[in-house]
């Protein structure tokens, strides 16, 4: 699953660039039984099985480096929000540990030092997604990757607001017209117009951003 989506569009263009370098890591080579088994039942009974400690502490053994940070894909965890992937944009080295079934034994969190951290309230059925989510908001804050295509300054969550509409030709589209101002080539009113539409939709979608 990762190999796609790192092998596409901007992730591509990243590791093009050389921005950003991907390893993915199948846990499934850190086991020692013919059945190369990464999970197991759990201990107290109930339904479904747990990833176990080992492969997982031998798979980050086997890439850590002295300042890697260790991320544990888990709703449980920290939310990750813009401000998580501006952060980690400025870090050399991080892994992403991906659960499954019922979850990771908890030795894991322990014994890695590892910082668990969700993407949303709702349960996924395993970390790929989640792990995706956070690579591809990170990569593309690393220099130079956005290119022509998106100032990271502009977008939403940048000094906590949403981003401003945007448009393209033509003009008038089923009666709908762009607004007049952006057709003036008055640079000055336009970045103002673009700063009030902006904190008008956070007003009105998410206050909270605004802090008030
Ligand atoms: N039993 C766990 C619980 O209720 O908290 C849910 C386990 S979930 C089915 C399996 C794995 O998917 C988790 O260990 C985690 O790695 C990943 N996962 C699921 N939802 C996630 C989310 N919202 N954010 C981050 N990781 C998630």
């Amino acid at each position: 699953m990762l190999d796609g989506i790192f092998g596409e569009s901007m992730m591509k263009r990243a590791v093009g660039l050389g921005a950003v370098t991907f390893r993915t890591i199948d846990l499934r080579d850190f086991t020692t039984d013919k059945h190369r088994t990464t999970d197991d039942r759990p201990y107290g009974g109930g339904p479904g099985m747990v990833m176990k400690a080992d492969p997982i502490f031998q798979a980050v053994e086997s890439v850590r480096t002295p300042h890697a940070r260790i991320l544990l894909m888990s709703p449980q965890g920290r939310r990750f929000a813009q401000s998580m992937a501006r952060e980690l944009s400025a870090e050399q080295h991080v892994i992403l540990v991906c659960g499954h079934y019922e979850g990771i034994d908890e030795r894991v969190k322990i014994g890695l030092n590892a910082e668990e951290v969700s993407i949303g309230d709702y349960v996924l059925t395993n970390g790929v997604l989640p792990a995706a989510v956070i690579v591809d908001a990170v990569v593309r804050l690393l220099p130079g990757v956005l290119g022509g295509e998106g100032a990271a300054e502009q977008e939403s969550f940048t000094e906590n607001l949403l981003d401003c509409p945007h448009y393209t030709r033509p003009e008038e589209y089923r009666g709908m017209k762009v607004p007049e101002v952006l057709l003036s080539g008055d640079h000055g009113a336009i970045r103002k117009w673009r700063e009030a539409e902006a904190r008008r939709r956070t007003q009105n979608r998410r206050p909270d951003l605004l802090g008030d």
